[in-house]
This record gives structure tokens, C-alpha cells and sequence, in this order.
């Protein structure tokens, strides 16, 4: 028989902390001073499995939960719920350190590409790495989000643009999830850009994933989520429309890279009830307003616009609007191949001029939300124990850090998956 009951064993308390930043009581749109903030302080979280059981005042829980296993902290700590990358294409073989210099020489898009970068050079790469190698490569990329705090990372496919390459990707994130303590979220891109393999149909080969890959998809549980980047260079508004009918019959989630360059995809977006819509760094007054009344959540991506010297989204507009606002990395090793999550979003923080409870909205909630995901970016009862500790006294050095802090414990599922001391 069975005696372990629900209050015996399995309860964990961790604290005092200085500060908690529970997240808790902040609408899911528009601006926030930082003034709503909750920010609990000697404060405690009682964890039960994977789940929080209750946060409140250290002392409190402790006389109150007397069976609990204490988990002490000495000296100043600040703790918020784990972070939410909703943006990344961290499943990619090779390095785009070539391209990246010869952008910076002034040399044009075109140029590259004949010298044999680009994108295409991504997916030659990755459709070379065997499963094995990308499953590594996404683990160990994943691991590194994790230390700095991001306990769950949205993966894109795209680097493979056939059914089997997709498929081969798709089946690597899957696996690699298993593989590391951060939960991963994946994403079919299949519509990245158009194959050369399709000699310029762009309509043939979305056709053809649209019949082939997307009931594979289905079948073997691979995603829930389709995307697509609009854009001149890659998929038309008519070409994505049409695609995006056929995902919607089939009841899977979408996302939408658009007006990244050109403005379009965020209407797209919007008519389809996307869950979000990324990049907007060109989005007008137009695009911000429609998207501020939908229930489409606005992602910026500010390691974009440092990988490629661009504006960065208008997040003050978007806000001020009453939009929804995620900060996502988008690390990828075209456009942003530096991957942090915290440094981009403090940086976007200082450009547009954001409060910090809306740049820590954006990393939290709010990205969940574009995930479609409930119980995580909140530190509060029933929601994952997901959350990072920094060694510090105050919440505001974290951002005023700009990066540089970086967590001394991340918290995964009630589970303590990164200790800095323990760490050489
Ligand atoms: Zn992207």
C-alpha cells in the first residue's frame, strides 16, 4: 500500500528570499507601471512536486508546513518565475560567423549569398548533421539558456524546407526535451523561406507540405504549432493565407514572423487569430493598432535588430496601444546568434523605454502567452515551480545589469537544475 499522502515528504520550502516577483495581478495587455509590481518580501516558496503550493511570508509557511524539507538561503536573494523564450531556431547545424562579418563590411544580402552564405547555407548544414548531432546541438544550446534562467524555450524548425528534413528536425527537438531540464516548445517553420529545390513555386512546395508534413505532424505528436515568415524575400500574404486555412482546419496553433522588413504578415496574423506575431520592428501605427485589439500577442526580438544593426520593434508603441508585448531571442545563427534572452530584453528595456515590469512581463507571462501555456510565468498556487534566484537585493539590479547577473539557481519543475556553487 501506498502511504505517502499529498503533505508527507514531498514538500519542499526554499527561502527567505529578499524579494519574490510572483508577476501575479498584471493584466496580460498594455502598459505597466512599475508601481503594480507585487513584490513580496522575506518571503518563501512552498513546493509541491513539480507544482508551487503556496508563496508567502518565509516564517509563516515554515510554522505553518512543519513536515516540510527546508531548503535555506543565506545572504541577499531576489527569485522570479523562470523565464519564457517564445522565439528561437536553436535547432541549426553550422556557424554564420562569415556571413555575419561580411554584413558588417558593408557587403549586401545578394553578395552573400553568392558567396555562399545565407540561409541556404543553414540548411545545408543542417540537413547534413545527422538527428544525433542536432539533438546535441539543441541540448547543449538549451542548457546554456537554462543557467541564465529561461526554463522553457519555443523551438523552431525551418532549416530543413523538405517533409523528411522537417520531420528529421522536428523529431530532434522532441528527443532533445527529454534531454535537458528546460522544457522545449517546438515549431514546424517548414514555411522559412522557399526551397531551391522548388525552383521558384512557391505554391508547389506549400502544397506539398500542407498534404505531406502536416498530418505527420498529427501523427506522431511532433508540434502543435505552424509558422510561417511572411516577407518579399520569402512567402506572399496570398501564398501564407491559404497555407495557413489548411493548418487552421487541422487545428494547430499559429504563429506568423512578419513585418520584419516589409509590413503585411501582421494582418495576416490578426485574420488568422495567431497567437503571436514577431518581429514588427516595421510595423506603423496601422499594424500596432490592430494588433493592440486582438488577442494576437506582439514579440519582439531585439537580438534581431543587434545581430543585424536594424530599428528595433516599436515595444513603447505597441504598449502604449494596449497590445500585448513578449521579448523572445529569435536565436538563430543568421540574424541573432548571440542567445540571451536577459541582456536583449534590457536593452530593448533602455532603446524603448520600458518599465521593468514590462521588459519582466515580456520574458514571463506574456511570452507564455504566446505559447498558448497557463501554468508557467507566474510564480503563484498550481503554477510550475519555474523560477530563477539571483544573488542580489533588489529586483532592479537584474535589469540594471543588463545581463550581466546572471541567476545562481534556476528551479525547473520543483527541481533545482542549476546551482552556480555548485557548478565549477
Ligand atoms: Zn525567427
Amino acid at each position: 500500500m501506498n502511504l505517502k499522502t499529498s503533505n508527507m515528504n514531498d514538500l519542499t520550502l526554499i527561502g527567505p528570499f529578499k524579494q519574490i516577483l510572483p508577476m501575479t495581478g498584471i493584466s496580460l495587455k498594455g502598459s505597466i507601471p512599475d508601481s503594480e509590481l507585487t513584490v513580496l518580501e522575506d518571503a518563501g516558496i512552498l513546493m509541491e512536486d513539480a507544482k508551487i503550493r503556496s508563496i508567502g511570508k518565509f516564517s509563516e509557511l515554515q510554522s505553518e508546513h512543519t513536515d516540510a524539507e527546508v531548503f535555506r538561503l543565506e545572504g541577499d536573494h531576489v527569485a522570479l518565475p523562470g523565464f519564457v523564450d517564445s522565439h528561437t531556431h536553436i535547432c541549426f547545424g553550422g556557424s554564420r560567423a562569415n556571413d555575419y562579418a561580411l554584413r558588417n563590411a558593408g557587403k549586401t544580402y545578394l553578395e552573400i549569398a553568392k558567396a555562399g552564405g545565407g540561409i541556404w547555407d543553414t540548411v545545408t548544414q543542417t540537413r547534413k548533421a545527422s538527428k544525433e548531432e542536432l539533438i546535441k546541438n539543441i541540448v547543449k544550446r538549451a542548457n546554456r539558456h537554462l543557467k541564465n534562467g529561461t526554463t522553457t524555450i519555443e523551438v523552431k524548425s525551418g532549416y530543413g524546407l523538405s517533409v523528411d528534413e522537417e520531420v528529421k528536425i522536428l523529431q530532434a527537438i522532441k528527443e532533445a526535451d527529454t534531454k535537458t531540464s528546460a522544457n522545449l516548445i517546438s515549431t514546424c517553420l517548414a514555411a522559412h523561406m522557399l526551397p531551391r529545390d522548388f525552383n521558384g513555386n512557391a505554391s508547389a512546395y506549400l502544397e506539398e507540405i500542407s498534404t505531406k508534413l502536416f498530418p505527420l505532424l498529427k501523427e506522431e505528436n511532433l508540434t502543435r504549432r505552424i509558422d510561417a515568415f511572411i516577407e518579399e524575400s520569402a512567402f506572399s500574404e496570398t501564398q501564407i493565407a491559404s497555407y495557413f486555412k489548411k493548418a487552421k482546419a487541422m487545428d494547430f496553433d499559429i504563429t506568423v514572423h512578419a513585418d520584419q522588413f516589409s509590413t503585411g504578415g501582421s494582418k495576416v496574423a490578426v485574420a488568422f487569430g495567431a497567437v503571436s506575431a514577431d518581429h514588427l520592428e516595421v510595423s506603423t501605427q496601422t499594424e500596432i493598432e490592430l494588433l493592440a485589439k486582438s488577442d494576437t500577442i506582439a514579440t519582439a526580438l531585439p537580438g534581431a535588430s543587434l545581430g543585424l544593426g536594424c530599428k528595433f520593434t516599436p515595444a513603447r508603441k505597441i504598449l502604449d496601444a494596449g497590445g500585448a508585448l513578449a521579448i523572445a531571442s529569435d536565436h538563430n545563427p543568421g540574424s541573432a546568434p548571440m542567445g540571451d534572452l536577459l541582456t536583449q530584453a534590457a536593452v530593448l528595456g533602455a532603446f524603448e523605454k520600458l518599465s521593468n515590469a514590462e521588459v519582466l512581463a515580456g520574458i514571463t507571462f506574456r511570452a507564455a502567452a504566446a505559447l498558448r501555456i497557463s501554468n508557467r510565468g507566474k510564480l503563484d498556487d498550481g503554477y510550475l515551480a519555474d523560477f530563477c534566484v539571483f544573488h542580489t537585493h533588489n529586483f532592479n539590479e537584474i535589469l540594471y545589469n543588463q545581463g550581466n547577473l546572471k541567476p545562481c539557481m534556476v528551479w525547473k519543475n520543483g527541481e533545482l537544475v542549476y546551482n552556480k556553487h555548485k557548478t565549477p
